[in-house]
């Protein structure tokens, strides 16, 4: 069942078109993780879906529900992770619990949440003395007040250590055996790789792919990165290099140098052209390697950037 339906959403600031063209749907349950490099437009994405910013076009939909005619079902029925800001550093998490829990007509106790958060033993500690993992459990916690059936997770573990980040990794598991929906943006890999049912990457505002981990990973694996690189210098990688592009099987090559490496869906194959063209041309290659593609290599192929952590 489609919780949520994204169609043409656009947005600009100004110049700057911050969404251009997204599309996507969500199932109930799934945990759905949008990636993408700096300035792609997820927060913006994020935004308009949780009712925050108006898009200048495109729907959005719950079910039958939507923005302009059902907003007070619709904050029913969603759960916003707080920016730390929002959260009151002299209060302790459950007295911000208890507060938060004033602004709905109905809350799940506050017993209930800090026992979700892991911050039972901490419900008494001041908030600005939290570690920044508990400070993010708490936001997590905040956005599930209201017991929401859909609940928005922008970056929550940016900038934890591992430990505390996979604390939250348990959460967010936690909340789907709750069958609660979960959508999430991240900057760590393996953590859109552990976590998600489906992965959406952006680019530039648009989505590039859609799909689960595994079948981005089975793409990426049907493909090999394979760099040569050649005694008689670049001249002699450039020219390989011109022959590698007029293959079928080659996706993408970079040429740097003496090196060249490309990446193939048949490496045998054109290891095997490409060896009689060198031979053909009595260049000499100095070294050859293949390499196994990662999740990473996905998101660069897709994004033509490089992932940062
Ligand atoms: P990050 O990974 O850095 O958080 P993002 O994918 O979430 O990036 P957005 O924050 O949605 O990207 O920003 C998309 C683009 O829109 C960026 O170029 C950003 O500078 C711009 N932008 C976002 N909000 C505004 C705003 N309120 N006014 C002007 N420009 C904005």
């Amino acid at each position: 069942m489609t919780v949520l339906e994204v169609k043409n959403l656009k947005k600009s600031f100004g110049s700057i078109h911050a969404v251009q063209d997204i599309n996507f749907s969500v199932k109930a349950g799934e945990i759905f993780t949008i990636i993408g490099p700096n300035g792609a437009g997820k927060t913006t994405t994020l935004e308009m879906i949780e009712g925050l910013v108006p898009p200048d076009a495109g729907e959005i939909s719950f079910g039958d529900l939507s923005w302009n005619k059902n907003s007070h079902e619709i904050k029913k029925k969603i759960g916003v992770q707080p920016q730390s800001s929002a959260m009151f550093d002299l209060l302790t998490p459950e007295e911000n619990v208890n507060l938060f829990a004033s602004f709905y007509d109905k809350a799940r106790s506050t017993d209930e949440i800090l026992e979700l958060i892991n911050l039972t033993d901490h419900r008494k500690n001041y908030v600005k003395k939290l570690s920044g993992g508990q400070r993010q459990r708490l936001a997590i916690g905040l956005a599930m007040i209201s017991d929401p059936d859909i609940i928005f997770l922008d970056e929550p573990t940016t900038g934890l250590d591992p430990q505390a980040r996979r604390n939250i990794w348990d959460i967010i598991l936690q909340l789907k055996e709750l069958g609660k929906t979960t959508i999430l943006t991240t900057h760590y890999m393996e953590e859109a790789e552990k976590l998600s049912d489906r992965v959406c990457i952006v680019d530039q505002g648009k989505v590039v792919t859609l799909d689960t981990p595994s079948a981005l990973i089975e793409q990426l694996t049907k493909e090999r990165e394979v760099r040569l690189s050649f005694v008689d210098g670049p001249e002699a990688a450039e020219a390989a290099n011109s022959f590698a592009k007029t293959f079928q099987s080659v996706t993408r090559t970079e040429r740097e140098g003496p090196s060249l490496k490309l990446w193939t869906k048949a490496p045998e194959n054109t290891l095997f052209d490409l060896f009689g063209f060198t031979k053909e041309k009595s260049y000499q290659v100095e070294q050859v390697s293949i390499r196994e593609m990662s999740l990473e290599d996905v998101f660069i192929a897709f994004t033509g950037k490089e992932w940062r952590d």
